[in-house]
């Protein structure tokens, strides 16, 4: 086994174009669609163009044929600039993508894969619903099976990309006796008759990007877009948040150093009591504390997207990278709002919004409490993963 701290010549040039399209291009728009809460699907067709939307795709399905920490780098640096353009490649990539590739036949990588690769077409993935958020198994969307076809029935509740996606994978039960085994995940597009959906508005942060519902009233859906097998979308849900977690994870260490170098920045700027504020040192603990969290989570992240380019099965620690990083990018935010004082209040400084966008990744993907409760059971024994019907392709060079 080798451990390498040093990124590949692709991971270097990755990261340069993410961030200078991110930071040149994107910011400016970013903070005017955060003040008036309104997405702008233009960004995502630009990521698409550029390629960020199918980084560690296969070439033959469209994609780029890097690794997944080059998606861990594009989810970073994004992310440094706002947790939206992030979210977009959490539910496209990570969510949506992936879970194709992994679980998908051929057909539907051809048809669905190939496209979002490629930035054609934007995809997300719908689980949550009005009741029933953690509790997976406590979904009520159903789909009847109807000769060739499903009939869906129900609805989703605060998905990313709800109102701009033209690809979804979603969940519903096919057998309500079965408990985990009997939900289905089911590939469904835009224009599928029934398929309707709305914005959420006034959000506490992600306010450039589009969160919304879902409804299905009658949503006919052919047998062939079933993904994987049917009963097998608890499986299916689940293996997803392996690869949604690692780019929120990711995505959090970018907002975290963004935080870090805000506030580094105006701690040698401001002045009190005769000298910079840098100079005290409890500003300099602030700032400490943010570098032993940005260091830790990006080991973290780092040994996770190891594990996925050697094809190790890496939940426990992908959801220990999310729950770590989520948090140590809440506490950046808030810190760095502490350090610019009145200032750090206010929209005039980019550190008020880090601290709103910080706050959902504790919620999202697994909250706090279910990668604590997931964290504490493998300790236990009480968790073990057993291999699953379809790998995630390894990346070994
Ligand atoms: C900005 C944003 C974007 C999102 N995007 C998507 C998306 O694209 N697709 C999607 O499917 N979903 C998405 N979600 C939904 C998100 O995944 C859920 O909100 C999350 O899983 C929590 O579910 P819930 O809101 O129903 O809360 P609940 O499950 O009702 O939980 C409420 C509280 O109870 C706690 N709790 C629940 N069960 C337990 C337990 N057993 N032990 C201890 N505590 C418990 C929770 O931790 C939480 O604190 C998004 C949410 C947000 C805020």
């Amino acid at each position: 086994m080798t451990i390498s701290f040093d990124f590949n010549d692709d991971h270097k040039l990755i990261r340069e174009s993410v961030r200078e399209w991110a930071r040149k291009e994107a910011y400016e728009k970013i903070i005017e669609m955060d003040k008036k809460q309104k997405h702008d699907r233009q960004l995502l067709d630009q990521m698409g163009e550029l390629g960020f939307l199918g980084v560690s795709i296969p070439e033959e399905y469209g994609g780029g044929g890097f690794d997944y920490i080059s998606t861990g780098i594009v989810s970073e640096e994004l992310e440094y600039v706002d947790t939206s353009l992030r979210v977009a490649i959490s539910v496209h990539n990570g969510l949506n993508s992936m879970g194709i590739l992994q679980w998908g036949n051929e057909e539907q990588k051809q048809k669905y894969l190939k496209p979002q690769a490629e930035g054609k077409k934007i995809a997300t993935y719908g689980l949550t619903e009005p009741n029933a958020g953690s509790d997976v198994v406590g979904l009520e969307t159903k789909a009847k099976e109807d000769g060739d076809y499903y009939i869906i029935n129900g609805s989703k509740m605060w998905i990313s990309l709800a109102d701009v996606a033209d690809h979804f994978i979603t969940f519903a039960k096919t057998d309500s006796d079965k408990g985990h085994r009997g939900i289905t995940a089911f590939l469904l597009e835009r224009e599928f008759k029934g398929l309707s959906s709305g914005s959420i508005k006034d959000k506490l942060g992600v306010r450039a990007g589009n969160t919304g519902f879902l409804n299905y009233d009658d949503v006919v859906v052919p047998k062939e877009n079933i993904l994987g097998e049917l009963g097998e979308g608890f499986k299916i849900a689940m293996s997803c948040l392996d690869n949604g977690r690692f780019t929120v994870a990711a995505g959090a260490l970018g907002l975290a150093k963004a935080a870090r170098d805000a506030s580094v920045k105006y701690a040698n700027e401001r002045k009190s009591f005769g000298k910079k504020i840098g100079e005290h040192q409890l500003v300099q603990q602030h700032i400490a504390k943010m570098e032993l969290g940005i260091e830790t989570a990006e080991m973290l992240i780092l040994k996770s997207g190891w594990m996925k380019n050697e094809g190790i099965r890496n939940t426990k620690e992908t959801a220990l990278a999310k729950w770590h990083a989520t948090n140590v990018a809440w506490d950046a935010a808030d810190a760095a709002v502490q350090i610019h004082g009145g200032n750090g209040f206010s929209a005039e400084f980019p550190v008020e919004r880090m601290l709103r966008n910080s706050r959902g990744a504790r919620i999202y993907e697994g909250t706090d409490e279910i990668q604590q409760i997931m964290q504490g059971q493998y300790a236990l024994g009480y968790r073990v993963d057993k291999p699953l019907r379809m790998k995630m392709p390894s990346y070994k060079n």
